[in-house]
């Protein structure tokens, strides 16, 4: 769903910038298309009362996320012990919603629960930009997807307009995503359900809202109840054979190929799967079906369907990967990277607040390190540089 965050940014770059005059005449022109679709000029003012663009959506829409990390830093930060902890409080919290959700939708609470701990960590992190603003600021740029930011920002209009939801509200991701489950405003018009029956369709302040439309969101991508979304599995050494999420064959083809649950249980089930090997055929494995497929749908990458579905186990009890990624330096969980920044800190290095972000300031402050401890400088939050530092 947020697919809009990983491919708007290359556009945008090669955009020419607008002038002051000209983003308010488009802004304008947004204020007159919005009433023609029948939101009201009273609301169009009020959520179009901007004179510049928005500075910093401009900055972060052209920082091209994800595909730079290694996957063990990517999954050791979303599928932390704390992330299992909090999610498995908060579906106790929750427990009745999401078995009534599991139950109309078929979807399995687990991975309902695990797309709303990636995404916002619960509701508690939804986005902090305001969505007209954001939205008008992507339109009036210009570029090859304007029309795409413009049809959210007049989707998002009319939910307000038809009562879903405040204006005050709205915020959420540069991007347009926005809620306790980051829907862009033209999927939350297709898809999102009222599950609290309070007449609204609010994934902003009703977790009901928010875990039911997900729900509902899983199964139109393709959900097929009571199947499985993923297992481990192990590979040959020497494995050169068919991998990619597409690549579906039937579970006794890939154990004629080599293929063995990592959990040792027999790899049997009339249902196909891919197979994923994201750090080749010496890391850990993955037999992926239809359910994995409709994981991705809600935000196009294979690292991001994979970090939900591993949270989903973890919550339902399951243990983390049994093979280590192949690396002699893994990846930092969000206390430990906040510990890192600390120790960066008490080393005298200007990083601002540490608040477990590695940004371009903590980056620089780890190479500084390396190179004085005599390592590789790679800037990269990692083991090595954290027991350097003295963590545990
Ligand atoms: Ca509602």
């Amino acid at each position: 769903m947020r697919k809009a965050l990983l491919t708007g940014a290359m556009v945008l770059a090669s955009a020419a910038p607008a002038g002051a005059a000209d983003f308010a005449s488009c802004v304008a022109g947004l204020k007159q298309a919005a009433v023609r679709s029948g939101i009201g000029a009273a609301l169009a003012d009020r959520a179009l009362k901007i004179s510049e663009p928005d500075e910093k959506v401009l900055r972060v829409s052209k920082v091209q996320p994800e595909s730079r990390h290694k996957i063990w830093d990517y999954l050791a930060y979303l599928v932390d012990d704390q992330r299992v902890a909090d999610g498995r409080a908060m579906m106790k919290t929750h427990d009745r919603t999401l078995r009534e959700a599991a139950k109309r939708f078929g979807v399995d609470r687990h991975v309902i629960a695990a797309v709303w701990g990636v995404e916002t960590d619960y509701g508690r992190i939804t986005g902090s930009y305001f969505l007209p603003h954001a939205l008008a600021t992507l339109t009036c740029r210009g570029g090859r997807r304007e029309k795409f930011w413009r049809g959210q920002l007049l989707a998002a209009l009319k939910l307000v307009h038809r009562g879903d939801l405040k204006l005050e509200k709205l915020y959420g991701s540069w991007a347009g995503a926005f809620g306790q489950t980051q829907f862009i405003p033209s999927t939350y018009q297709r898809l999102a359900v009222d599950f609290d029956g309070d007449g609204r369709r609010d994934l902003i302040e009703s977790v009901p809202d928010a875990l039911g439309s997900t729900a509902n969101y899983l199964r139109r991508a393709g959900w097929r109840p009571g199947q499985s979304w993923m297992f481990e599995v192990r590979v040959p050494d020497t494995y050169n054979g068919p991998t990619g999420r597409r690549k579906k064959v039937s579970l006794s083809t890939w154990a004629r190929r080599g293929v063995v649950r990592a959990d040792g249980k027999p790899l049997t089930g009339a249902a196909r799967a891919g197979l994923l090997l994201p750090a080749g055929p010496k890391g850990p494995g993955f037999l992926t079906f239809r359910n994995f497929d409709a994981i991705y749908a809600y935000n196009h990458a294979e690292s991001y369907a994979l970090a939900i579905s591993h949270l989903a186990d973890r919550l339902a009890g399951y243990p983390a990967f049994r093979t280590p990624w192949p690396t002699d330096d893994p990846g930092l969980s969000r206390a430990q990277r906040l510990a890192l920044q600390k120790f960066l800190i008490a080393k005298g290095h200007d990083i601002g607040e540490a608040d477990g972000k590695i940004g371009p300031l903590s980056r620089a402050a780890i190479k500084k390190e390396e190179a004085r401890l005599g390592m590789p400088p790679t800037g990269r939050a990692g083991r090595k540089i954290y027991r350097a530092l003295g963590g545990k």
